[in-house]
């Protein structure tokens, strides 16, 4: 097929939901993906944020094939080694209590929503059922995680959205404790603000939240979809905060490019869950657990964390460099970059042009490069970005 077959049969015979660069990828190795053409481009989205070990790891590959060689599914009626095996890593690098495995962020996010409203049912009775997020959030597509989602573009047309969400401004504690009434039952936040723009939270904001949800028996839940799995140099981006939240959670870069979500919460919240309460046939699949199994001995040991932090900050430095850069923000290799020109969206287009993948978020340019990406592969790409950026 050629890429013009290609496109017009998605514009026959798919949803028109996605606006998408003119590129057929086809296949890819570490750093570089290939099209339907054979052009090469240097990948600095890992999808967004879930290919962590980039294309067609070899440990990932071996794991994924002989996992769907073994048995690829059974269902959650049985025990399965893989979900605990993955639940019990996830716990030990955390330390939380119990995990929920699920297949998406917005299923996690479902699953950590669910747990909030029962914990606080089951301790309180009705009409302490409120969620706190933020403005400029992103918390996903269904109905309730967009209605959690702070902004107003995404709340149309699909109404009624999910009740029982209300928006605190970020980095502004005295707008969110406004917000802390007594029906309140749990805070909800993003640490950097992934699609909102790459906004990290200030230390003293995330304190002082901590602090109040402490006070007030309110649930401290962090969307770690996109800054988790070692993206920002912790395994979870909490850990650069020192604070402990009560759940979190985690999908993007966790099955290193198959679904898998997960949903983890602390020991107050063990029991919330009970038999029947939630369920999900995919969720804990055994190549999904296989390939999460494998990405989780590779990106959380001290040395790759370490590693991260390096290539972010050799990223930065030499996007300071560049002409048209007016700031460069984020934590490790989840980094924005603010044009002179407000001009992202045009770049990431030449970009693609000339064998660049490369994100964009609000008005923002986006780097979420595969956390394995060899410096040699980081200057290649970093020399498409300055040729584009300087033209
Ligand atoms: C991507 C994302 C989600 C949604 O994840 P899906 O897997 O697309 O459902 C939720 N929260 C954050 C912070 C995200 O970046």
């Amino acid at each position: 097929m050629t890429f013009e077959e290609i496109k017009n049969d998605e514009q026959e015979y798919m949803m028109h939901t996605y606006g998408r660069f003119d590129a057929a990828i086809v296949s890819g190795k570490g750093a570089v993906a290939k099209d339907v053409n054979g052009k090469e481009y240097i990948d600095f989205t890992s999808g967004i944020g879930v290919n962590c070990l980039g294309y067609c790891d070899d440990g990932w590959v071996k794991a994924v094939s002989t996992q769907a060689a073994t048995v690829q599914h059974i269902s959650n009626l049985y025990y399965s080694p893989l979900q605990t095996e993955v639940s019990k890593k996830l716990c030990e690098l955390t330390g939380f209590d119990k995990v929920f495995l699920c297949n998406s962020g917005a299923e996690a996010n479902e699953c950590a929503i669910k747990i909030a409203r029962k914990y606080s049912f089951d301790k309180y009775g009705n009409g302490r059922q409120k969620i706190v997020t933020l403005v400029n959030s992103f918390h996903g597509r269904t109905v309730t995680t967009l209605a959690a989602t702070g902004q107003d573009v995404f709340h149309n047309y699909f109404f009624p959205f999910t009740e029982g969400f209300d928006y605190a401004e970020a980095n502004n504690i005295d707008d969110l404790k406004a917000h802390i009434k007594d029906d309140v039952c749990a805070v909800f936040i993003e640490l950097i603000q992934g699609e909102g723009g790459v906004m990290p939270l200030t230390k003293e904001f995330v304190d002082a939240v901590a602090e109040i949800c402490k006070e007030k028996d309110i649930l401290l839940m962090i969307d770690e979809v996109q800054t988790g799995m070692s993206r920002t140099g912790a395994v979870y981006c909490y850990q650069n905060y020192g604070i402990q939240p009560d759940v979190i959670t985690s999908a993007k870069g966790l099955g290193g490019g198959v679904p898998v979500g997960a949903c983890l919460c602390n020991k107050k919240l063990a029991d919330v869950m009970s038999a029947g309460s939630h369920g999900t046939t995919f969720g804990g699949n055994p190549i999904a657990c296989a390939a999460a199994k494998e990405v989780l001995s590779r990106v959380t040991t001290p040395e790759f964390l370490a590693e991260v932090r390096e290539k972010g900050e050799y990223i930065k430095k030499e996007l300071e460099k560049m002409d048209n850069v007016k700031e460069v923000r984020g934590m490790g290799m989840m980094i924005g970059i603010v044009t002179e020109k407000d001009n992202a969206k045009e770049i990431a287009k030449k970009c693609v042009e000339n064998g660049l993948l490369i994100l964009t978020a609000k008005n923002l340019l986006r780097l979420l490069p595969p956390l394995t990406i060899t410096y040699e592969e980081i200057d290649r790409g970093i020399s498409i970005l300055k040729k584009v950026m300087e033209a």
